[in-house]
């Protein structure tokens, strides 16, 4: 494997897990991060101690009240620098993110995409952050709100978008005016690495004040230092569900404010009037894309009874011919999993879904032998299934598709929306009442729901996220920014007098 992008990305053996843009510390204690392409150790990054992370803290706190006086679209600028940067680079970063994450070179590529669009799309909303002017019912007296920056805002990022999802909060914060301190998965650290050694010349080309953008690193330990923190007013979390309630109960008990971007378990439903090229498409590379390890990956197709049939002889067909190997080569289409409890836990859903009464389509399985040493290559599946199984309504991030049978809309939409995850969703249909009715207020449940597209991905424009179990947080475009700031309601009285609410009247 060449590992040139390493170098490239100022990534060594041993590397600091902690930084505040021009000074990094180094704690001696190290995270091993190994790759899943082909199980070998990529480099290592240390842990944050606490004194560090209190050394971090007050860094950032410090920088706040520097940068929060930056006009916005000053802040924008260092943003719109950073583009510049990524793009430089972007064929660097997205080798890095594919070789320790393990998803397609031309997804790795994608993903920095993604971290390039949003330093876009933030330059702009530096110069629209917009508050309403009301009319007063008072005489002379006008009133307005306005948005100020938060304070320090915590990042905590999945393995599975391991650049782009910290851009994504990061980003639109920073032209918000807030300071972000990232705690990136435990097991996806070089990436975080990499991105702030990218971020650290511009910043101090710009003299930003040290403190801005920061990272720590760690398992969840160091992500309960920010959780239990009161000097951390937003916690931006995405992961697991389990980690999301966690995560909810802690910073809720200090009453502070989450984005939370949590589980999926999407479906698509392919109704009578359906295009099955379309729905090949879609339905394939959402089941099989990054290896089923996509928060919006395709985890259920619900299928009207009269094209059961013909689905279910396509889709097999097309899992036939996927190619499973190394990601960073482009004749492979699907890559490993992030580790061997992965494979475990995709091993344990295709026993417990059989066992509840599925039938396997596609057999599934883990690979060996050549290209395969990592152990964390697995064959995506298809199971035949009962939308009421348990293991269907769990999300496995694993590459398995659950086929499940429908008589009539209604019965479709109750299948949709009975699983406790709300993330993606998608119908495939050219009857235009049956598209309505699942973008209608009694259709779909989910934060984002499409027509004649699939589950996965997402465009940087809209508003990302889901409900349900799935946090019921807001990332990205639309009018995300909101969340990072706090909303001020402002009066002005330009007259002599003061009338006073309800009448009330002081003889003065
Ligand atoms: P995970 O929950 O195991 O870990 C996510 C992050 O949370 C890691 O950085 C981890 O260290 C941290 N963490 C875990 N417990 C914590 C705690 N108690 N306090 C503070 N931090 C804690 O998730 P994962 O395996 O890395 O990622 C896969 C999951 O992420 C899937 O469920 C997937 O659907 C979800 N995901 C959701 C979105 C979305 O936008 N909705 C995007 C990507 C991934």
């Amino acid at each position: 494997m060449d590992t040139k992008f390493l170098q490239e990305l100022g990534l060594h053996t041993e590397n600091a897990g902690t930084s505040t843009g021009q000074n990094s510390m180094d704690s001696g204690q190290y995270i091993e991060s190994y790759s899943p392409v082909d199980g070998k150790l990529i480099g290592k990054v240390s842990q944050t101690t606490r004194e560090e992370y209190e050394q971090v803290m007050a860094t950032a706190q410090e920088a706040f009240k520097t940068w929060r006086m930056m006009p916005a679209p000053a802040r924008g600028e260092v943003v719109r620098q950073y583009g510049l940067k990524l793009r430089e680079h972007k064929d660097a970063l997205g080798r890095l993110v594919s070789y320790e994450m393990g998803k397609s070179l031309q997804e790795g590529w994608g993903e920095v995409q993604e971290m390039i669009d949003i330093c876009d799309f933030a330059v702009g909303q530096s110069r629209q952050l917009y508050g309403l002017t009301m009319h007063s019912e008072r005489p002379s007296h006008r009133m307005y709100e306005q948005y100020h920056p938060l304070g320090i805002v915590g990042i905590i990022s999945a393995f599975n978008f391991p650049v782009a999802v910290w851009s994504w909060n990061s980003m639109i914060a920073l032209i918000c005016g807030d300071v972000t301190v990232w705690k990136a998965s435990e097991k996806s650290p070089l990436c975080s690495v990499a991105c702030q050694n990218l971020l650290r010349d511009v910043l101090k080309e710009n003299n930003v004040p040290e403190g801005v953008s920061c990272i720590i690193n760690g398992d969840y330990k160091v992500g309960e230092f920010m959780t239990k923190d009161h000097r951390v007013p937003l916690i931006s979390a995405t992961g697991s569900t389990r980690m999301g309630k966690i995560v909810a109960a802690e910073v809720g008990s200090r009453l502070g404010k989450t984005i939370l971007e949590l589980g999926g378990n999407n479906a698509i439903i392919v109704t009578p009037s359906a295009d099955t090229n379309v729905v090949l498409t879609g339905a394939l590379f959402g089941a099989v894309g990054t290896a089923g390890q996509r928060c919006t990956s395709t985890r259920r197709l619900i299928v009207h009874e009269s094209l059961f049939d013909e689905v279910k002889e396509k889709m097999t067909k097309a899992y036939g011919q996927l190619r499973i190997g190394n990601p960073l080569d482009e004749n492979n289409h699907v890559g490993p999993l992030i580790d061997k409890d992965a494979v475990q836990n995709y091993l344990n859903a295709i026993e417990t879904v059989q066992k509840e009464g599925g039938k396997l389509l596609v057999e599934g399985g883990v690979l060996e032998g050549p290209g395969y040493e990592s152990g964390c290559y697995v064959k995506p599946c298809i199971v035949e299934a009962e939308h009421d199984y348990k293991t269907v309504h769990t999300e496995t991030f694993a590459p398995i598709l659950y086929l499940i049978r429908y008589k009539d809309m209604d019965e479709a939409i109750a299948y949709h929306n009975e699983v406790p995850q709300g993330l993606s969703s998608a119908i495939m249909t050219n009857n235009l009442r049956e598209a309505e009715r699942f973008l209608s207020h009694a259709g779909s449940d989910c934060g984002i729901a499409n027509v004649n597209i699939g589950t996965s991905g997402a465009e940087i424009g809209g508003a990302f996220g889901g409900e349900k179990e799935t946090g019921g947080g807001r990332e990205s475009g639309s009018d995300a920014w909101k969340a990072y700031m706090r909303r001020q309601t402002n009066t002005i009285n330009y007259s002599t007098e003061v009338p006073l609410a309800q009448g009330i009247k002081f003889d003065l």
